[in-house]
């Protein structure tokens, strides 16, 4: 990842959403990205220019275009029709981003516009956002990652933090994927937990 002095940044054509410009460079903004926040906690992965990504909740594109700036190609999924509008302007001046207006949690829908992928991302904010990683894991190559960016209060509101976490964890363990490394994303995103995981080796 690309830092200056402690500034994370990524480097490509700037005012997507009024972000900073540093050293000619996009500022990425902890409070404003769950990812950026993952990597100011010292965790996260190196997103590297031969990745192809599938990204679930795209919204208007305030980390997909970060996201692209550091990798080969982004599939991003949204179902809203106004975050897809301006997810679609940051399209026209990024050729990278493959914008997908469908629902997540029917992957079927999608399945032919997507090749495997390296890393699948997800912000969706569901309840059932561990059973949306699980059925899009079939684009995921062998070895690849996933990175769920957990809300616990959209789970289960009534539901401690820590339980929703574990019961997740739960979920993606029993079906086959290993545990890399989880955080919360506190002071930046409160009761959100990240939690990467890998899809073995068949
Ligand atoms: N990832 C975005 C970012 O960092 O710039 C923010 C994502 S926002 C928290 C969650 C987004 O997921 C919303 O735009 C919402 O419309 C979308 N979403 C929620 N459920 C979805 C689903 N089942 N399929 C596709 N998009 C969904």
């Amino acid at each position: 990842m690309i830092w200056i002095g402690d500034v994370l940044v990524s480097q490509g054509e700037g005012a997507v959403y009024r972000e900073r410009m540093l050293d000619g460079a996009r500022v990425w903004d902890p409070y404003r990205s769950k990812l950026s926040a993952l990597y100011y906690l010292g965790k996260g992965i190196e997103l590297t220019p031969a990745m192809r990504v599938l990204y679930l909740g795209a919204a208007n594109g305030t980390t997909v275009s970060h996201v692209a700036d550091y990798v080969e190609v982004v599939y991003a999924v949204e179902f809203a029709p106004r975050p897809m509008q301006d997810l679609l302007e940051v399209c026209r001046r990024r050729r990278n981003i493959i914008p997908i207006m469908a629902d997540a949690a029917r992957p079927e829908q999608y399945a032919p516009l997507v090749e495997s992928v390296d890393l699948l991302y997800q912000d969706v904010a569901q309840p059932d956002q561990a059973a949306i990683v699980l059925r899009n894991s079939v684009f995921l190559k062998p070895g690849g990652i996933i990175i769920l960016m957990l809300k616990t209060r959209s789970v289960d509101v009534r539901k401690e933090p820590n339980e929703v976490f574990s019961d997740t964890l739960d979920l993606l363990t029993s079906a086959g994927l290993v545990m890399k490394e989880s955080e919360w994303l506190a002071p930046f995103h409160a009761d959100h937990a990240a939690i990467i995981c890998i899809k073995p080796e068949a």
